[in-house]
């Protein structure tokens, strides 16, 4: 970096100052290629007329105190002086407004043409590092809150959604005679995203305003807030691999029972019911066998390998089990005890106990307080409670908390198909971004959805999601939006900050799809497990009822997709299909007279259409069943297809038929519409990277 930036922050720091004034700040954007509007510090009344002089236009006169945050609050930035006359008097009233305060100089400078104002700021999140934000406002920023974040560094592309995400972009992109240059405002996003990369000293910064015009930008104030340096993101384990925790060929349960109702019972039983692919060791020093299979005292009794041991006795004995299970080779430990950190500190120092052992020995560990894993391609339940009978699916979930993925599972199950099912619990060694990595990488898994509380991962978590989106959708459900950002800030852009934007901005950054609710989660992760993402916008409608149909067209239009319009000789297909009595052509509406043989006829009408992209049928609750073979029977060509099914919660038995042949049931267009919509905006994403990286 250069010495003119490394001795401002020096200097300061040896001031005991934590911020720099502005003339300090707009040093170093102008070292860093960035157009401000200057600051000449002036002591006198007659240097700041020299300075005016030398300026040779309107210049504005400002107060630079360490005492003042707010200039203009406070009475110390005067504008528009044209005169030497109203130079010498702005003067005079600032070192009158400020007596008794510490004052550097005054900072003379030139007047700025007016153009748009905007904010770009820095501020640092406690998970994530260095954030960037941009938005609109100047001084209504606050108000209006029209902003967006990213976190640092970003790419040229990031500066580019930040800029599209904000309400005001129609504005910049020009309205009424103002527009701004996105290229140079992109220009400065990347500079400050690089500088604040490479300087770990700066924790927040606020240019406000920035003027934007047709041409250019420039930075008009400009404050940055010094701390100690940055910790740098916290780097992934590179540990051993987690594939083998999936697919284990063999797994000890310490604390097996043979007693029903416990909780070493309900572990044991799910891994021998759900026929258990590999090898089994109950653990249970009282026991000579459980569900018929031989019992060993302890783990080191163990003749052979052990690749993964499930540990369920109590919290104040998992450290020194954890100890004999490293000591004897064990690959992988699951802790589904509780008891630790969710406690209270007594707990926490298990825990630190239990992560100094587990790195001493390179042994990676899963919980405590969890559910541990489920895959159904190697039989595989570890769940602490009872689960029923599974289907082998793409899916793989990962939730905080076993209870939730239990109860997911019970109905779920009927409807959707998981491959693996993670419960993290405390995440005391593995976190969400090595399962969400470790899953990416399975053949069997297509679509990734994740329940989560927190982020551990930090920036490797966006890197890693960034990566494999690419490849695989990632479906997220981030709970504790509500909860307060309580801090003491000192700038703008970190009173903005609140904590549900940011990881709302993280997933956008890395293309992770955030669900809005759990029924949302789940409706999304279900239709792309089951179906193909659409290639185009053009959505085909097929319904009963022609109310249905009209909100499924409002709802794809909301959704940022339209009707398809079928190609002359299609639309002449269609002609001699349709009964006299229908009319439109999408959607079409066959009202009660519809049934599976019309609808499929229909359907491939669409699959020949260039400009269908996706399916959206409405279908009769009482007669689903008579459609399922029908739809199941149907080429699709890559196209999507959902169903919609008015009160499909009282007719179970067809919807759950309709899942089972791979097509999803909503109850209402407005659900399908914002799936497909949804799906649609993944796929364009998806192939505009690919397209950027290649
Ligand atoms: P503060 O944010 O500390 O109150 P600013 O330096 O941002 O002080 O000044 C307040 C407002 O005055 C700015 O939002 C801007 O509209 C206007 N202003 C300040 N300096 C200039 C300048 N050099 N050229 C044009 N307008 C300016
Ligand atoms: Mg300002």
């Amino acid at each position: 970096m250069a010495e003119l930036i490394k001795d401002i922050i020096d200097q300061a720091k040896s001031a005991d100052r934590t911020y720099l004034m502005e003339h300090e700040s707009k040093a170093i954007l102008e070292e860093l290629g960035i157009s401000t509007t200057g600051s000449v510090v002036a002591r006198t009344e007659e240097e700041a007329v020299e300075i005016f002089k030398s300026l040779a236009s309107p210049v504005a006169l400002k107060v630079l105190s360490p005492d003042v945050v707010h200039k203009s609050d406070a009475g110390g930035v005067k504008l528009h002086l044209n005169e030497e006359n109203d130079v010498r008097r702005a003067y005079r009233d600032i070192v009158s407004s400020f007596q008794g305060k510490l004052v550097e100089g005054i900072s003379v400078q030139k007047m700025a043409p007016p153009g748009i104002e905007a904010i770009v700021g820095v501020a640092n999140d406690p998970t994530f590092g260095p954030v960037l934000m941009f938005g609109l406002g100047g001084i209504f920023v606050e108000v209006l809150k029209d902003v967006s974040f990213r976190s640092i560094p970003i790419t040229r592309s990031d500066a580019q959604e930040m800029i599209e995400e904000i309400r005001g972009y129609s504005l910049l992109k020009g309205s009424r005679g103002h527009s701004a240059d996105i290229e140079a405002l992109k220009d400065l996003l990347m500079r400050i995203s690089d500088f604040v990369n490479l300087e770990p000293r700066i924790w927040e910064m606020d240019l406000n305003p920035v003027f934007l015009y047709p041409h250019g930008c420039t930075v008009v104030d400009a404050r940055i807030i010094l701390g100690e340096p940055r910790a740098s993101p916290p780097a992934g384990k590179e540990k051993q691999d987690l594939h083998d925790l999936f697919y284990p060929q063999s797994i000890a349960v310490i604390g097996a029972s043979g007693t029903p109702g416990k909780l070493g019972w309900n572990v044991f039983t799910n891994l021998v019911s759900h026929k258990f692919k590999g090898e089994l060791y109950p653990i249970n020093p009282r026991a000579e066998e459980i569900h018929g299979i031989k019992a060993y005292p302890r783990i080191s009794a163990v003749p052979e390998p052990v690749d993964v041991a499930i540990i369920l006795v109590s919290a104040g004995m998992t450290a020194d089990v954890v100890e004999e299970c490293c000591q004897c080779g064990v690959r992988y430990i699951v802790v589904e005890s509780a008891g630790f950190a969710e406690l209270g500190p007594e707990g926490k120092k298990i825990e630190l106990q239990m992560k100094e052992i587990a790195d001493r020995y390179g042994v990676r560990l899963l919980g405590p307080n969890c559910s541990g894993i489920i895959n159904t391609h190697c039989s595989m339940v570890q769940s602490i409670g009872i689960v029923d009978a599974l289907s082998q699916g793409n899916i793989g979930l990962v939730s905080q908390a076993g209870v939730c993925a239990a109860g997911m599972l019970w109905g779920l199950r009927h409807i959707m198909d998981f491959g693996i099912i993670a419960t993290i619990g405390n995440k005391l060694d593995i976190n969400e971004t090595d399962i969400m990595e470790a899953v990416s990488k399975d053949e069997n898994i297509n679509v990734i959805c994740m329940y989560l509380e927190s982020v551990k991962g930090g920036r490797r978590f966006i890197d890693q999601a960034r990566q494999i989106t690419m490849k695989k959708p990632i479906v997220v459900l981030k709970s504790g939006r509500t909860e307060a950002g309580k801090k003491a800030v000192a700038s703008h852009t970190a009173s903005l900050a609140g904590n549900d934007q940011i990881y709302s901005a993280i997933f956008r950054q890395s293309g992770i799809i955030r669900a809005r609710d759990y029924e949302h989660m789940f409706n999304l992760s279900r239709a792309i497990s089951k179906q193909p993402l659409p290639d185009r916008e053009g959505v085909f409608i097929i319904t009963y009822a022609g109310s249905l149909g009209v909100i499924a067209a409002d709802a794809i239009i909301d959704n940022g997709m339209r009707l398809s319009e079928l190609e002359e000789p299609l639309k002449k297909r269609l002609m001699d299909l349709l009964p006299d009595y229908v009319c439109g052509m999408n959607p079409v509406d066959y009202t009660f007279s519809q049934d599976a043989r019309i609808v499929k006829s229909t359907i491939e009408i669409g699959v020949d259409s260039n400009d269908v992209g996706s399916f959206i049928v409405i279908l009769q609750a009482e007669i689903l069943d008579s459609y399922v073979d029908t739809l199941k029977s149907i080429d699709y060509k890559g196209k999507p297809i959902i169903a919609c099914v008015a009160g499909k919660e009282f007719e179970m038995p067809g919807v759950i038929k309709m899942e089972k042949a791979g097509i999803p049931v909503f109850s209402t267009p407005e659900q399908v519409a914002d799936a497909l919509g949804i799906m649609y905006r993944h796929y364009k994403r998806v192939k505009q990277s690919k397209k950027q990286n290649f």
